[in-house]
């Protein structure tokens, strides 16, 4: 028997998590549940899954859910919140595994911690990696714990790693749907809507990852985050078009030999592999048809309409607080776009001038780290202050 605690409990693959484990009770058990806001469907899950320790964002959602869950006679929950409860959950004392399901930089404090409290990482916040990955990554080794990556691409590659050696790689093969714009120009893209940019062709996901997959900031996350998990330079990292989300990634050898693995886009079966590692279970759903499919085209990408997989490399390659400052931009400006501030094109133009504006720390400590996304946030809207009242004279 598995306990896991699960961050992003109420997100699209917190809500996956739960379903795998409720399919198979005999195998998991939910120690920790945390969330941002959605009291309600944490409600639920505490009723269904009776975990010991449950977080939310804010104090009051905490003292709603807890007089909720009393209501119904649920007395075993402890209800906590803010950043200090995410963390709790995150090492709650019987869990075996944290899966990290949360969207954005909040993931990086929660991760570190379940580390030094000795939990396997079952990482889906691709966020943590790319911004704290020089951390991360000597934390795992110290502390001998297992960082199991979500992400289907990751999960693809590290499903053809089983049994290689990590030193035989060649080149990573990183697959990308191209989102919804692939083929559309930049003066295409300039009227893009909000409802426009939240319709993935293959994939349902969060908000944000699913505005990212557009912009192919996603990506360009991706890129950093496979450097990391898998000790590979930005020129052995090719990202290739494959506009079915059928190849999860490939991995090239020193031998010339390519192994990919494939299959139906569902994210399950990453999170379920992640949760079952070395262990494979059987998962009902659809199988792949390749009568059906008949064929799988790759494409280039286009990275001078969407500029933001370019920018991603020169994160990557430039290191230190760069991939902060472009995940950090690219968070805020996705909520401003989500919250129609700002246009399309805009998300990409404020992570160019944020990176440009930036004055690289070379090894950021967790507190600089933490510093800098603060820092990106303040410049983008201090400009963006600038750039209204320069509109309005
Ligand atoms: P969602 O937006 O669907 O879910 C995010 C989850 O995080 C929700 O449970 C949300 O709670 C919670 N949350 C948000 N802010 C906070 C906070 N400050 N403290 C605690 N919890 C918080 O995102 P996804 O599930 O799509 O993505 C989660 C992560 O996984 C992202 O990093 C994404 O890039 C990555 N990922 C997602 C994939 C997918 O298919 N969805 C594929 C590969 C990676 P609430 O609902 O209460 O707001
Ligand atoms: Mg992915």
């Amino acid at each position: 028997m598995k306990k896991l605690a699960v961050l992003g409990s109420t997100g699209s693959i917190g809500t996956q998590t739960l379903d795998i484990v409720r399919e198979r009770p005999e195998e998991f058990q939910i120690t920790a549940l945390a969330a941002g806001s959605n009291v309600l469907l944490l409600e639920e899950q505490v009723a269904e899954f009776r975990p010991k320790l449950v977080s939310l964002t804010e104090e009051k959602d905490a003292r709603e859910l807890q007089e909720r869950l009393h209501l119904r006679n649920i007395n075993t929950t402890e209800v906590v919140y803010g950043i200090e409860g995410l963390t709790a959950c995150a090492c709650e004392e019987s869990a075996d595994m944290t899966v990290n399901a949360v969207v954005g930089m909040v993931g990086i404090l929660p991760t570190v911690a379940a580390i030094r409290a000795g939990k396997d990482i079952a990482l889906a916040n691709k966020e943590t990696l790319v911004t704290a990955g020089h951390i991360i990554m000597p934390l795992v080794k110290e502390y001998n714990v297992k960082l199991l990556p979500v992400d289907s691409e990751h999960s693809a590659v590290f499903q053809c790693l089983q049994g290689a050696g990590e030193q035989t790689v060649e080149k990573l093969l990183l697959t990308a749907s191209g989102g919804p714009f692939f083929g559309k120009t930049k003066e295409e893209l300039g009227s893009i809507t909000v409802e426009q940019a939240l319709q993935h062709p293959n994939w349902s996901m969060g908000k944000k990852i699913t505005v990212d997959s557009s912009t192919l900031v996603n990506k360009g996350l991706e890129v950093m985050e496979a450097g990391w998990l898998f000790s590979l330079t930005p020129e052995q990292i090719e990202v290739l078009v494959q506009p079915k989300s059928i190849i999860h990634s490939m991995i090239q050898f020193n031998d010339g030999a390519v192994l990919a693995q494939l299959g139906v886009p569902d994210m399950k079966l990453p999170i379920q592999y992640a949760m079952t590692y070395p262990d494979r279970l059987a998962l009902s759903g659809k199988r792949l048809d390749f009568f059906e499919l008949q064929k799988i085209e790759f494409y280039r990408p286009d990275t001078e309409t969407f500029r933001a997989l370019a920018l991603a490399y020169d994160a990557f390659r430039e290191g230190g607080s760069l991939p902060t400052v472009y995940n950090a931009a690219n968070e805020m400006a996705v909520s401003l776009f989500l919250e129609r501030k700002i246009g399309y094109l805009q998300i990409t133009e404020i992570l160019e001038r944020a990176m440009d504006a930036h004055t690289k720390i070379k090894n950021p400590t967790l507190e600089e780290v933490l510093s800098t996304e603060g820092e990106t946030y303040s410049y983008i809207r201090e400009h963006s202050r600038d750039k209204r009242r320069k509109e309005a004279v």
